[in-house]
């Protein structure tokens, strides 16, 4: 049937089918012509960075494979409103900033300067554009069916999607990856609701029309400072109120984060530290932050133009009806899986920000592929000890691995290497010296335990140190690999000299 259906008539014909197919209860999504078959090998559900890579890998084996989505755009949180846009902000306020601020002592006098924020609003959607559509052209390469609209379980090998383009279907598949991510945490006990105008979470901070003169972010984790700092480069006055002692989030070494925020601070953010937010409350225009001491007592009211909730993200499973088949989840909302990615319900695996683990793009994909090759051929690989974080301020911050705080609290023996980019040539030359880089490693074998580097280009250089752990390097190993000249990555080399031995430059 499928060969004498011609392209003349093929819209007609896939119509006939997929109305044929709700029949039956079995659909397949097509691309211009319906084909009608057996279950799919893999369907994931989310067309995240975790749902899109899992599609893709599972089609390049060789599996039958789909993809729901019912963002109406590939990319998920991280290429929609997350990781692409916030960093397009990050680059080009950066800019800005530099043309304003850093050009003249480096002898570029520039006159004129001013925002076009509009422009620089569209910079960012275009980036975004042009990466969902890329994602939707890859599907097209490897085969990936891409079904739009909402999924919901009937049953471990059925699901029911409500289509964008209105009515449903059902798809039945012989395994099922939940990959749907995670939304925006509310303020706890609902004392603060966001609008997305003046009270707005990171998706509102990175599309306002105007720059509010004050700004007060709620939390002091990655998302606020990157957010913060790029408000704060356009020309507003960032406050960052955060209930913990130090800035930066789960996993930063407490050092580089001291450093981080004196750097920040410097650059004109201001923190108020174990301060507890109680509520905010708009009026007259303006919004009125209540606060507090976090150990109690010391209230205090700040004022903003825009505040911006930036208390972290939770699980997003609503509408799947996990219900209906039983998938377990812990008191977080998280769905529980084993180290093979399986949920509680046998054929049913889940990856990405919807379960354990850190809320990182790069960490999803890697789940994503490895729950797919557990499929095809039972084996599959993520190292959880070798995961990198990245904030992209000005100058970035990147780790990987244990905390010296970490490894003092286990009563691990480690050797510390220290560098800092004041005594590394490039830096120099290119008068941005701010941060350091520094090694932990073990104190008996000389393995790399961790890397914290506060610096230009940390979030490039960190890749290095990955690799260093993924491989079971040696500081001594790095120490005696060649480093071209002059580079940043000289004060990695640099300080992983300085774990057993000393640096040649400080
Ligand atoms: C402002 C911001 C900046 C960030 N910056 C970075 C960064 O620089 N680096 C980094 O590594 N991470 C960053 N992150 C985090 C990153 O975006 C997430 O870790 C990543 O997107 C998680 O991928 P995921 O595939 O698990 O889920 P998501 O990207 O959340 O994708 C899940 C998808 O599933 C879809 N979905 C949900 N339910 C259903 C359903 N029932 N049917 C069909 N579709 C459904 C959703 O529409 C969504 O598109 C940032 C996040 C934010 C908010």
């Amino acid at each position: 049937m499928l060969q004498r259906i011609s392209q003349r008539n093929a819209p007609r014909a896939a119509r006939r089918l997929r109305q044929a197919s709700l029949q039956v209860g079995c659909y397949q999504a097509y691309r211009g012509l319906a084909t009608p078959s057996g279950p799919y090998d893999a369907v994931i559900i989310g067309g995240g960075p975790g749902g899109y890579v899992a599609a893709i890998k599972s089609a390049q084996l060789g599996l039958k494979t789909a993809c729901i989505e019912k963002r109406g755009a590939l990319g998920g949180t991280c290429l929609n409103v997350g990781c692409i846009p916030s960093k397009a902000m990050l680059n080009n306020s950066h800019m800005y900033h530099q043309t304003q601020h850093d050009l003249q002592r480096r002898g570029i006098d520039v006159t004129g300067v001013s925002l076009n924020l509009t422009q620089m609003l569209k910079a960012k959607d275009t980036s975004v554009t042009g990466l969902t559509k890329g994602v939707e052209m890859l599907f097209k390469q490897n085969k990936v069916d891409y079904i739009k609209g909402a999924a919901s379980f009937v049953s471990p090998t059925r699901l029911s999607v409500d289509l964008l383009e209105g009515g449903s279907t059902e798809v039945e598949a012989k395994n099922i990856i939940i990959a749907t991510g995670s939304e925006v945490s509310p303020f706890p006990g609902g004392a603060i609701e966001i609008d997305e105008k003046q009270i707005v979470s990171s998706t509102g901070a990175l599309d306002l029309q105007e720059v509010p003169k004050k700004m007060v972010v709620i939390g002091g984790g990655i998302i606020g400072l990157e957010m913060g700092s790029v408000w704060s480069r356009l020309g507003s006055e960032v406050t960052v109120v955060e209930f913990l002692g130090a800035i930066g989030g789960q996993g930063i070494d407490d050092e580089i984060a001291k450093q981080f925020q004196r750097i920040l601070a410097k650059q004109s953010i201001k923190f108020k530290l174990n301060t507890k937010v109680l509520s905010a409350e708009k009026k007259d225009g303006r919004v009125f932050i209540k606060t507090e001491a976090a150990k109690g007592g010391k209230e205090e009211t700040l004022e903003a133009d825009v505040v911006l909730v930036a208390v972290g993200r939770r699980p997003y499973t609503e509408g799947l009806n996990l219900e209906a088949i039983g998938v377990e989840k812990d008191n977080k909302g998280r769905i529980v899986i084993d180290d093979q990615f399986n949920t509680s319900v046998k054929g049913v695996k889940c990856i990405g920000d919807v379960t354990f683990g850190p809320m990182l793009a790069h960490k999803a994909e890697e789940e994503g592929i490895a729950a797919v090759e557990y499929i095809k051929s039972g084996h599959g690989h993520v190292n959880y000890a070798a995961i990198p974080s990245v904030v992209y301020t000005h100058p970035e911050v990147a780790w990987v691995g244990r905390t010296e705080q970490d490894l003092k609290a286990s009563g691990v023996k480690y050797n510390v290497g220290k560098f800092p980019f004041a005594a590394n040539s490039r830096a120099k030359t290119n008068l941005d010296t701010e941060g350091q880089v520094k090694f932990l490693s073990e104190k008996e074998t000389d393995r790399v335990l961790g890397v914290h580097i506060i610096g230009p280009n940390a979030g490039e250089m960190i890749a290095e140190a990955v690799l260093a752990i993924e491989y079971g390097a040696s500081s001594e190993d790095i120490a005696r690999t060649t480093h071209a000249h002059p580079t940043l990555s000289e004060a990695f080399k640099e300080a992983a000299m300085a774990v057993c031995s000393k640096s040649i430059h400080f």
